[in-house]
């Protein structure tokens, strides 16, 4: 647990939680839905989970994604993790995005997260 940290207490906004992990949604969201999975133990890398962390983690992404096929109905989702400030990682806390996706958000949607970095499409 650190103290300054903004994902080892997230208070309300949990929506769902498993022993080791929770759910919440995005703040700023990509789509309608994105959701957040954060462990619950302070690790700033994925790497440094531990496995059974990494199965809550997994756990709850499929039972977000049934929540979110019935609640807004996407055609696809992103999952994945940014590792680092050079990957994009916000919070030194490490946690999953589940985006879920719809035909037409994106005009030419093709390779997806190996499209990170805009000027390499
Ligand atoms: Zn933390």
């Amino acid at each position: 647990m650190s103290d300054a940290c903004p994902f080892c207490d997230l208070g309300d906004r949990v929506l769902a939680e498993n022993e080791l992990a929770v759910v919440v949604r995005d703040l700023e969201p990509a789509s309608p839905g994105h959701t957040l999975v954060i462990p619950k133990r302070h690790s700033e890398s994925y790497f440094d989970l531990t496995n059974a962390e990494v199965a809550a983690c997994h756990a709850l992404l499929r039972a977000e994604r049934e929540h979110l096929a019935k609640q807004h109905r996407p055609d696809g989702y992103n999952v994945g993790v940014n590792e680092g400030a050079a990957a994009g990682q916000v919070v030194p806390h490490t946690y999953f995005h589940l985006i879920p996706r719809y035909t037409g958000d994106h005009p030419d949607p093709r390779g997806g997260v190996r499209h990170v970095i805009p000027t390499r499409r």
